[in-house]
């Protein structure tokens, strides 16, 4: 589950980590208030107001027929209410959402921390994450932070630095100064850098977190490190451990229609294909996806509707396919193990009728236990659909539909 900045910050924050303290708002009023109460609690005179989506590259996107970016510095509380107001409601096109954009709901407003002083201030990089091929936590870090750390990584690899972390003993103190020295830290920035990573590090793991990315991670000109933005992702499998991460979820950054399945509990992820599919068990539904390509079609989803593929499962899983307006097929393809096929088969037969006409083909295979009894039902149901029992000929009837 992915977390938008300003929830990232607050669970940084609670780990004692040091953030650019910052303010949410969802409309330009609150903006404004937002942005007074912050100069009451930090002194500062000046704000970012920061676009809150589910995507990077907010620095640079554009809102969709303007010049307006998604971060944008205020100098003002009419710079506040007017940059709020160019944003909130209003689409956000960066390198990460596509071409279409995402609606923006809230602003982020935040203290401005680019602020002149004794020396300069420093753009890094840092993020902890799981490297599955040693099956350690990793702290990557860069000296090149900023906004471009993909060309980085692409350019100049050698300025990312990885440091393993044995889970036996965690993230011991030397590693917390080798990182600030690599970083070129040096006095109080040194010591507030082994903090920071330190603090950093207990967040991501007391989450059970899946990636913590903070860029820029930030040297402002006396000498404070602090995380300027943040990118968190929870696992969703240790979510049942944090009810109050779990209730952050933002439901609107999700597919629609993956949200819709995720609440009847069928296991269902959009792809681009044209071919729907509705398998029961997840290693079956990755067959069936491979059993399309090779009949010349492309999966429009992966959907694994469960072990009790009921008449109300069934119905629901053909809604939630036929949302897609790519799919020109369905294969069905459940193996009657626990569950009967001629049940499974009743059940395809009612919710095609509560579901009305289908406007594209149905082939359904169902193999296992009194498949050929369900093969009959199907076959006499007068419905437009095809019947296979072998995974083959299913396979073939999905490329003849195709043409
Ligand atoms: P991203 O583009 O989505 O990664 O959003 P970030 O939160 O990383 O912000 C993008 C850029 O905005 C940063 O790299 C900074 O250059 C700039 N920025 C962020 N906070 C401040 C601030 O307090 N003051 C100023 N002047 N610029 C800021
Ligand atoms: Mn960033």
């Amino acid at each position: 589950m992915n977390l938008h900045e300003y929830q990232g910050k607050q669970i940084l924050k609670k780990f004692g980590v040091a953030i650019q303290e910052g303010i949410v708002a969802e409309t330009p009023e609150q903006a404004v208030e937002a942005a007074k109460e912050l100069q009451k609690q930090t002194g500062t005179g000046w704000w970012v107001v920061k676009a809150q989506i589910h995507a990077g590259g907010r620095g640079k996107g554009k809102i969709v027929g303007s010049e307006q970016r998604g971060v944008a510095l205020a100098k003002s509380l009419d710079d506040v209410a007017a940059i709020s107001k160019n944003i909130l409601g209003n689409t956000l096109v960066t390198i990460q959402t596509g071409d279409a954009g995402k609606v923006v709901n809230k602003v982020l407003i935040a203290q401005d921390v680019y602020y002149p002083g004794p020396s300069e201030v420093k753009e890094f990089y840092m993020s902890v994450l799981l490297n599955r091929a040693t099956n350690r936590n990793i702290i990557m870090y860069s000296t090149e932070g900023g906004m471009s750390i993909e060309d980085v990584a692409h350019d100049t690899p050698e300025k990312i630095f990885k440091e393993e972390i044995d889970p036996k003993v965690g993230l011991q103190p030397f590693q917390a100064r080798k990182i600030a020295f690599n970083l070129g830290v040096s006095g109080n920035a040194f010591k507030e850098m082994v903090k920071f990573v330190s603090a950093l590090y207990k967040a991501y793991e007391s989450t059970d977190a899946s990636m913590f990315e903070i860029n820029p991670l930030f040297k402002t000109s006396d000498d404070k490190i602090i995380a300027v933005d943040s990118k968190v992702n929870i696992d969703d499998n240790a979510l049942y451990r944090h009810p109050d991460y779990a209730a952050m979820r933002d439901k609107s950054e999700e597919d629609p229609t993956e949200v819709e399945a995720s609440e009847h509990e069928l296991n269902y992820v959009k792809l681009d294909g044209n071919v729907g599919c509705m398998v029961n068990g997840a290693g079956l539904a990755m067959a069936t996806m491979d059993i399309i390509k090779l009949a010349g079609g492309d999966p429009a989803n992966f959907l694994d509707v469960g072990g009790t593929a009921n008449a109300a499962r069934v119905e629901r899983a053909f809604r939630i396919i036929l949302k897609d307006k790519n799919v020109k097929a369905i294969l069905v393809n459940i193996f009657g193990g626990i569950v009967r096929c001629d049940r499974v088969a009743q059940g395809i037969v009612d919710a095609y009728k509560n579901i009305g006409e289908i406007r594209v083909p149905i082939i359904i295979r169902l193999q296992g236990t009194n498949a050929v009894e369900a093969k009959k039902i199907i076959d006499e149901s007068g419905l437009k659909v095809y019947s296979a029992i072998q995974l083959k000929e299913a396979a073939q009837l999905v490329s003849e539909v195709l043409k």
